[in-house]
């Protein structure tokens, strides 16, 4: 028995979400062996041998994988998936695109966003917006698995010394084509990646009280900027910083809620957060009901004066 991670990178470097889809791979049990398919991905592949706990990184070069096309990293998967008994994928775009179409040409049926591992066969995943926990016992010989993130430590990236084994590239299957990537450029963290966030509400009112409030808070706490969809919806911020169901889903320490009125769509993707700092005038607002430390107050008067006491 052995598990095959489908490593998230950028050619030079892994990216963490990889690591938790590591720790997730550990507990199925077996062998843990990375895949890094790319193009010029060498470094990708010797950071991914060094992650604590991997016994084999496969590495496949070829300008196929250069753009992480869905369809190409599947079909590298399919190339080398004989002899795995689970094939997990991080629960990101990447793998929520390439997972569906591994589990499709295998014949099994995926198992989604899991979040704790029970055996080799048996897996927990949130339903209903994270308001119930299922228990899935999965009878397929081999589980397509994609991992939340956030349900899972970050295995140690450093301390390993796995073997590289390079394997060809795949021949591009001429199914899709890269056109373009626009990239959001941001000294910030990443949303998913950072360890503190400061989110923001419809109560900001407008873009630039958005920018005005919640960005200096930010700038002082070094933290990535997240925002309710009612604060995206109104074009107080960008959708990538999106926190929530249709959202992203982070688990900072802490997040800061500012004027967020916590609905289960919104606290479906930050209630695993380690810390919830909470700041609503309304004081039957649910966020307070998740949150380890509410203020109580208008967010307009505290904020400036937090940032002013940092
Ligand atoms: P509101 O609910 O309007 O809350 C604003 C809060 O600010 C209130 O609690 C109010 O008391 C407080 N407030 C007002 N003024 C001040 C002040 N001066 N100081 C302090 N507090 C103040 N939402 C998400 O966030 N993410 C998602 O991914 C998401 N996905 C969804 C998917 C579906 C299918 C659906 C149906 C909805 C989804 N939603 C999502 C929307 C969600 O239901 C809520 O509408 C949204 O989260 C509300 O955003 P909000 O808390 O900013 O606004």
């Amino acid at each position: 028995m052995s598990a095959l991670v489908i490593a998230e990178h950028d050619n030079t470097s892994i990216k963490s979400a990889t690591l938790n889809a590591v720790t997730a791979a550990q507990a199925c049990g077996g062998d843990v062996h990375v895949l890094v398919a790319g193009q010029g991905a060498a470094g990708a592949a010797d950071a991914a041998a060094r992650i604590s706990g991997v016994a084999k990184v496969v590495h496949a070069d070829g300008q196929s994988l250069k753009d992480g096309l869905a369809e190409n990293v599947a079909a590298q998967v399919l190339a080398i998936a004989g002899g795995y008994s689970h094939i997990l994928f991080p629960a990101t775009a990447m793998g929520k695109s390439a997972a569906p179409r591994v589990a499709a040409k295998l014949d099994v049926c995926q198992i989604s966003d899991i979040t704790k591992v029970g055996g080799p066969d048996i897996f927990e995943r949130p339903i209903y917006a994270g308001n119930a926990i299922a228990t899935v016992q999965s009878g397929d010989a081999v589980k397509v698995i994609t991992v939340r993130t956030t349900g899972f430590d970050a295995a140690v990236a450093t301390g390993g010394s796995a073997v590289v084994e390079t394997v060809a590239a795949v021949v591009d299957g001429a199914k899709s084509r890269f056109v373009g990537r626009e990239l959001s450029k941001s000294d910030r963290p990443e949303l998913t990646a950072a360890k503190i966030i400061v989110s923001g509400g419809r109560a900001l009112g407008s873009a630039e009280k958005f920018q005005e409030i919640i960005t200096p808070l930010a700038d002082k706490l070094g933290a990535a900027i997240g925002a309710s969809r009612a604060a995206v919806d109104a074009g107080y911020a960008s959708n990538d910083l999106q926190v929530g169901q249709t959202g992203k889903i982070v688990a900072p320490r802490p997040y800061i809620a500012a004027g967020i009125s916590g609905a289960i769509q919104h606290m479906a993707g930050m209630k695993d957060s380690k810390v919830i700092v909470a700041i609503n005038k309304d004081p039957e607002a649910p966020i307070f009901s998740i949150a380890d430390y509410g203020l109580e107050a208008d967010l307009f008067q505290v904020v400036p004066e937090l940032i002013n006491a940092l």
